[in-house]
């Protein structure tokens, strides 16, 4: 066993928290209280690598392995958790269109994607299902040398930023998950529309629903081959839950980081409020709880660049650590006190943000299914 970083991907870490620190931390609340897309961040992320690195080198991207990409995302998310969704969606568009787009496709999308001008959006969930994935409406029908789309698609991230749609659709409705594929569709197509949600966080990401509306793409827009989307869609979650697992990670060791300090220096009862256990045994609990899940999430993402199953893995990273993600920054918050609660400290905005994670690319039930199955056998859950 060797838990130890390249001498590489030390760099990578330092330099990312530095940058961080640097261009993400100060404008994190902004962007919250005022809605706005982060756009010059996109093209400062983009000019350190931080959107292209699972995607090809010949396309302006890093092409990193998974856990030096594992690196980037915890060390983002310590300045501005919501800058991640950028990271997200690029390492899942990278994976996914580096190994199973057309070369016009790639050509077009990564590296515009990889540089911080375009963004990419990942459509999977519709109005009537998210977690019964397989069981989506939205049709694509051959029609000569291109596809005719139609359907709608919810809760997409970053949509109303986005450029494209990586948009999952039946090619034959009838095989359920066998007849999915998967589509390049731009958002500037006829038949595209959109519209926005107000949501408790990632309040500068802009979520909303997709309307497809007889959208024609040519065929050569489909991502790897007609009803074989599903199972590769299935394997990209696989990479980017540890990722997610990180992201939370890395906001809520911040958190902690903050909370040492700020009850460090504050006084009560004639002195600093971390001489009682009360207050540093929580910190010293998170700490120790986020340590072991940070190990997690780094051997999942070790597995996957070994290419050996890591798929109850991934689905521990996504289905539990959110969770003690959020106790760790609930803790922090009451340990500000009434400070805690204003808008003067990042720990109510972390809150707010990192529980949408809770929900997106599976929820904590969907998890412990994939859990149970590899545990009982698929016939006995
Ligand atoms: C912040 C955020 C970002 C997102 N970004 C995207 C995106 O970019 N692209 C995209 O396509 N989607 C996105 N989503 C959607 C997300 O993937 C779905 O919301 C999620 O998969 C759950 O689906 P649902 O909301 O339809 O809930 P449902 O599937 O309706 O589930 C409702 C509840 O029932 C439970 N449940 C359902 N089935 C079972 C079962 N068999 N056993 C036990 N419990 C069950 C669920 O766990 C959940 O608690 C995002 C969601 C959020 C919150």
């Amino acid at each position: 066993m060797d838990f130890a970083l390249t001498p590489e991907q030390e760099l990578v870490r330092d330099s990312l928290r530095e940058f961080a620190a640097r261009e993400l931390r100060p404008k994190y609340a902004h962007w919250d209280r005022t809605g706005e897309f982060p756009a010059e961040i996109w093209r400062k992320m983009g000019a350190v690598g931080l959107l292209g690195l699972r995607v090809p080198e010949a396309y302006g991207g890093q092409n990193l392995d998974c856990v030096t990409a594992g690196l980037a995302i915890e060390e983002a998310a310590r300045g501005d958790f919501n800058c991640c969704y950028g990271i997200l969606n690029s390492s899942f568009a990278g994976d996914l269109l580096g190994q199973h787009a057309s070369q016009s496709v790639q050509r077009e999308w990564l590296p515009g994607m990889a540089s911080g001008e375009k963004v990419l959006c990942v459509c999977l969930t519709e109005p009537h299902c998210g977690s019964d994935a397989a069981a989506i409406r939205t049709k694509a029908e051959r029609r000569g040398d291109h596809y005719v789309i139609r359907g709608e698609k919810s809760a997409i991230t970053l949509l109303m930023a986005g450029h494209a749609g990586i948009v999952f659709a039946k090619t034959d409705p009838n095989a359920g998950a066998r007849g999915v594929s998967a589509f390049l569709v731009p958002f500037h197509s006829a038949g595209v529309s959109r519209s926005r949600y107000s949501d408790m966080g990632a309040k500068g990401i802009v979520r909303g629903s997709l309307f497809l509306d007889d959208v024609e793409v040519p065929s050569e827009n489909m991502i790897g081959p007609e009803n074989g989307a599903f199972s590769r869609v299935m394997q990209t979650f696989e990479y980017t839950r540890a990722l997610i697992g990180l992201m939370c990670i890395g906001a809520a060791q911040i958190s902690l980081e903050e909370t040492i300090e700020y009850t460090k220096s504050r006084i009560a009862f004639g002195q600093p409020i971390t001489r009682n256990q009360g207050v540093s045994f929580p910190v010293a609990e998170w700490h120790t709880r986020l340590t072991m899940a940070r190990w997690h999430c780094y051997r999942t993402l070790w597995l996957r660049d070994q290419g050996l199953p890591h798929n109850a893995e991934a689905a521990m990273c996504k289905g539990f650590i959110p969770e003690i993600c959020m106790g760790a920054i609930q803790d922090c918050l009451v340990l500000h006190g009434h400070y805690g609660y204003t808008q003067d400290f990042a720990v109510e905005q972390r809150l707010r943000d990192v529980a949408g994670q809770l929900i997106a690319d599976g929820t904590p039930q969907i998890q412990k299914l994939i859990i149970a199955r590899q545990l009982f056998g698929r016939e006995y859950v």
